[in-house]
């Protein structure tokens, strides 16, 4: 096999020879800090250690990457680096059906991404890249538990949890079946209560709410990430007012988006995790029906409005209008408002109508007929005023569970000793470490049985106590998993408060594009609540709006037959088995080409053969247009040569003949115009993320280019140097644009072009040289 380029397109060649001269030059390390330079850190996704790397990620990737290499290709520092996310559910499953340990699945799970993802040549620092299940990671989730637990953005409460009898375990949603079964066994599925950690993120739903327009307004955060925002705050604008007890008492805060209907007011629900309802609930049979609400499977059962349970408490408050109205205890509060209290208008609230007509309760339809939804933003006139009504608003995002029952994620750094209580282990006694040895079988938690690991002492009074022995789920390890990217390697082994104190942290954040699939609203909302905590608490204090991510990009699944792939479907679309088909360059061109990032990306082939050809053809083009530029050069050398030892006069390309009438110049000028509108388009389309459209940009430039030849040659029989001269510019302007999309090919057909290999990315063009190799 020939090393030599061919006129034939050879991607594999092709491909595993730049590769390795992208080891030889450590092209892809994270460049020095320079005081002036900015500093671009974007963000990919966290994979799972699921154990291969799907179409999906290959999406993902190729826009990310892309992006990361056009801001190098302009000159720019670039951080392109991240976390395997390795504990959970899913690792431990994968696990067992396996049967290694959950660290040996998860260690060999990720060398083979890391074989693929390299294969499929992105451009990750792996010198940054890290799994989070190792020791000198998750210590970062533990450093962080801490700071939230000083912060009191950590507390210990009541939660409910399902649990198998069969199994002795708490199962995580996912696990049951859709007929509120185990996953393993089948059998009934209860929800249990048990103590649990929470995340106090209620402190700061508010500030985040209040940034987004700053998000919005910056231009670089796109639609879907702004509108995930949004739901996930699940933001409902109304007023709210004080409603005195019948009987005395302190007064009930209620809330309502109804502003303009207060006076239909027939009564009060109060959410079950409302700070007052087990005041409200006093009465003793009342408060047996709200802890069985409680514990009993309210969250298993449907949400409706037409089952959900609802207790009256038997107590009444005033009205706005002085009618007496009942209160009641609902978990349908908590999906709508959060666990707050509302007004029931059944005139003007569907749900409210519901939940009348099941207790019985009178009310007058509105005029129109209209009982709406919770339609919010209701204007509060001059009536509501009247009634004392005050603007407010209430957010369904609150508090959730970070805690699991379960062997495979970050220990927990607390310690129960039976003097002085809750006692968190002292920081610079982290990392906690979880036992290797670990061996989960889908049934209890392995780590409460592990007596070496529970028997500890007290770091207060040295006495004996036991170890927490629930895990941090890996949500809670996804809120710091994007930040350590930023240290460089040797760092690593430092103090957390060694690594917080460095300059790396303020040159490379916040994170200037965060690019994920458009399911990680969630993540992305905690992960900007804990940023806020982290700069309140002191390690992030440079972050003043508090904000991780700059910009934000958000994209669409990779699907089949417009359903999403599974294997159950058959219908999962391999990248391995297409980079060894068609080459890596192609299979990232066609997930670029095929679809908008903002768009499901319905899979075919046919924009696989597509890409497939057009990367034919620039190969083919660019070859052969370097072919007679040699041909040019040597027929020049020659002339040059016969010219002189002839003694005649005229040297170079006219030679002695009559010199022929350029009838091509307009041709070239056009080309190079057009070349300059691509150039600016595409450019344009790169800053914006719109790989779809550049991509395009960049194909019609290859038509135009071809267009070009074609009609020279329909003027004259040859192309002349100075068209071939065209023609290679062109080529090389092509080159440079093809860079960040299909890397291999670019810099094969660049150097190709006489130039020389940059240490990081081909330079984009109109961006001066940086030094070369
Ligand atoms: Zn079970
Ligand atoms: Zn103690």
């Amino acid at each position: 096999m020939s090393d030599e380029p061919s006129n034939r397109y050879e991607p594999q060649i092709i491909e595993s020879r730049r590769q390795a001269a992208w080891r030889e030059r450590d092209a892809f390390k994270t460049p020095p800090l320079i005081e002036e330079q900015p500093h671009l850190y974007i963000k990919p996704s966290a994979p799972f250690t699921s154990g291969n790397v799907h179409i999906g990620h290959v999406r993902s990737y190729s826009i990310g990457d892309a992006y990361a290499r056009f801001r190098r290709a302009r000159g720019d520092a670039v951080l392109f680096a991240f976390g395997y996310d390795a504990f959970g559910l899913p690792a431990e499953l994968g696990a067992i059906a396996g049967g290694v340990s959950p660290s040996e699945w998860v260690n060999r799970c990720a060398t083979h991404m890391t074989g693929q993802l390299d294969r499929l040549g992105f451009s990750f620092d792996w010198e940054r890249s890290f799994v989070s299940s190792d020791a000198v990671m998750y210590r970062w989730s533990q450093w962080l538990f801490l700071a939230l637990l000083d912060a009191g953005l950590i507390y210990h409460g009541t939660g409910n949890v399902d649990w198998c009898d069969n199994c002795e375990t708490t199962l995580a949603s996912i696990q049951v079946e859709p007929g509120g079964t185990c996953w393993r066994c089948h059998g009934p599925v209860r929800l249990i209560q048990l103590p649990q950690w929470y995340l106090r993120i209620s402190a700061y739903v508010k500030e985040n709410d209040e940034r987004l327009a700053e998000r919005a307004a910056s231009g670089i955060w796109d639609e879907v990430p702004l509108a995930s925002q949004e739901i996930v705050l699940g933001r409902v604008d109304g007023v709210e007012l004080e409603l005195a007890p019948v009987g005395g008492g302190a007064p009930l805060m209620v809330f309502t988006p109804h502003a303009n209907a207060l006076a239909d007011a027939r009564f009060v629900l109060v959410s079950a995790r409302h700070p007052d309802a087990d005041e409200w609930a006093s009465d003793p049979e009342v408060h047996d029906r709200l802890e069985q609400l409680r514990s009993g499977g309210w969250e298993r059962s449907s949400r409706e409005a037409e089952t959900i349970p609802v207790i009256d408490t038997g107590r009444r408050v005033v009205g706005p209008t002085g009618t007496e109205l009942p209160v009641l205890v609902s978990p349908v509060v908590d999906s709508r408002f959060g666990p707050t209290a509302v007004l029931g208008i059944p005139a003007h609230d569907r749900t409210d109508e519901v939940v009348a007509e099941r207790l019985g309760i009178e009310f007058e339809r509105a005029a129109d007929g209209g009982a709406e939804g919770v339609e919010g933003g209701d204007d509060s006139g001059s009536g509501t005023a009247a009634l004392g009504g005050r603007p407010a608003v209430r957010y369904r995002a609150f508090d959730f569970v970070v805690s699991r029952q379960r062997s495979w994620g970050t220990p927990i750094p607390i310690v129960y000793c039976s003097r002085c209580g809750t006692v968190p282990v002292p920081r610079e006694q982290l990392p906690v470490e979880l036992p290797l040895d670990i061996h989960p079988t889908g049934a209890g938690n392995p780590l409460a049985e592990m007596e070496s690991f529970v028997q500890t002492t007290c770091p207060t009074c040295g006495g004996p106590a036991r170890r927490e022995t629930d895990t941090l789920d890996c949500h809670f390890d996804a809120l710091w998993l994007w930040i350590p990217a930023c240290v460089p390697a040797e760092s690593r082994e430092d103090s957390l408060e060694e690594i917080l104190a460095l300059a790396d942290l303020r040159h490379w954040l916040p994170s200037e594009r965060l690019v994920a699939g458009s399911d990680s609203g969630n993540f992305v909302f905690d992960q900007r609540i804990v940023t806020k905590a982290l700069r309140d608490i002191g390690p992030l204090e440079f972050l003043e709006d508090g904000e991780p991510f700059a910009g934000c990009l958000f994209h669409e699944m990779v699907v089949s037959d417009g359903r999403k792939m599974s294997k159950h479907l058959g219908n999962v679309v391999d990248p391995d088995e297409l980079v060894a088909r068609y080459g890596a360059d192609t299979v990232r061109l066609a997930v670029l080409y095929a679809a908008r990032p903002q768009k499901s990306l319905n899979w075919s082939d046919s924009a696989v053969l597509h890409c497939n050809r057009f990367l034919k053809q620039v190969w083919e083009t660019t070859q052969r247009a370097i072919a007679l530029a040699r041909a040019q050069e040597l027929g020049n050398a020659a002339g040059v040569a016969v010219g002189a030892a002839s003694g005649e006069n005229g040297a170079g390309e006219t030679g002695s003949a009559e010199p022929v009438r350029d009838t091509t110049e307009h041709l070239r000028l056009k080309l190079s115009g057009w070349c300059d509108a691509a150039v600016q388009r595409t450019t344009t389309d790169m800053e914006g993320l719109e790989m779809h459209s550049a991509v395009r940009n960049v194909m019609r430039l290859l038509d135009r280019i071809k267009d070009f030849e074609k009609k020279v040659l329909a003027r004259q029989p040859e192309l002349g140097a100075a068209n071939v001269q065209a023609l290679t510019d062109a080529l090389t302007v092509l080159a440079q644009m093809l860079g960040p999309f299909v890397p291999h090919i670019a810099e094969e057909l660049w150097v190709a072009l006489g130039n020389d290999e940059h240490v990081t990315q081909t330079p984009w063009p109109g961006v001066s040289s940086t030094v070369p190799v």
